[in-house]
């Protein structure tokens, strides 16, 4: 019933001839055609270069964030429209990484959901604890929290478009994947505020991704959780090979 998903998020990293390589070698090693959905985010500047080589393939692009107004004077932003207009279907929006050195708020992503929605854009919404709120018995409270904020206000068929990925700050880029239980209990959880605030059918087609160090190791047994829909993969997708190893194994 959830169609399956697994995202390459590139931060920044990869220049316009590295990304046109990525793509090149992952067309190589399969057309990634199939039963799930292929997405992957490259850097603003490689967009325009990966999309051509991505042509004819099935694989869809993100953007990593956007800015927190429609259009207008924001020197140095980048709007949904924008984004949309560039072939992006998807956009990452409330990255911890973003809330920490941007300092981004939930209200503040609550806005670009928005916008996002307004373009037609997917938004994969990052959520996630510290390992300080997960020794102090947070996790939930924190979970609950950004979901509350960062949905605020949301329509029905605004929701249609969400996915929501757990990403624990711990696990991110430091080689600490959670396990799959401490992943089963936070998804689980997801799940049950899903259904309880935003109702049962929205909640059943609700993809929830599991984001922090995962490789193909680690996908399998990941994936294979009753409330896992899909992966974030940061560092493990800047290499085509192991990305695509990651989709291999896991489905
Ligand atoms: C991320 O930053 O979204 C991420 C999952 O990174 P990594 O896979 O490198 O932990």
């Amino acid at each position: 019933m959830r169609r399956p998903i697994v995202v390459g998020n590139w931060k920044m990293n990869m220049l316009i001839s590295s990304s046109r390589k990525w793509v090149e070698e992952l067309l190589n090693i399969s057309d990634c055609a199939g039963t799930i959905d292929i997405v992957v985010a490259p850097p603003f500047t490689s967009i325009s270069v990966v999309r051509q080589y991505l042509k004819g393939s099935k694989v869809l692009l993100a953007g990593q964030n956007l800015a927190s107004i429609a259009e207008g004077a924001q020197t140095g932003e980048i709007s949904a429209n924008m984004l949309k207009d560039a072939g992006c279907d998807y956009v990452i929006l409330g990255h911890s990484e973003r809330r920490q050195y941007q300092q981004e708020s939930d209200g503040l992503i609550n806005k670009k959901i928005f916008l996002a929605c307004q373009s037609g854009l997917n938004v994969i919404l990052c959520i996630g604890e510290s390992m300080g709120e997960r020794n102090s018995g947070k996790t939930n409270d924190v979970i609950e929290r950004q979901l509350t904020a960062c949905l605020e206000g949301l329509s029905e068929d605004q929701l249609n478009s969400l996915s929501i990925a757990y990403e624990p700050i711990w696990a991110i880029g430091t080689g600490n994947t959670a396990n799959p239980n401490q992943v089963q209990d936070v998804h689980g959880f997801i799940r049950s505020w899903c259904e309880k605030s935003i109702g049962k059918s929205l909640s059943r087609v609700t993809r929830i991704l599991y984001g922090g160090s995962v490789n193909s190791q680690s996908s399998p047994a990941l994936m294979a959780q009753p409330d896992v829909d899909g992966l974030l993969v940061g560092g493990a997708s800047l290499r085509s090979k192991s990305f695509y190893d990651i989709i291999k194994s896991s489905f």
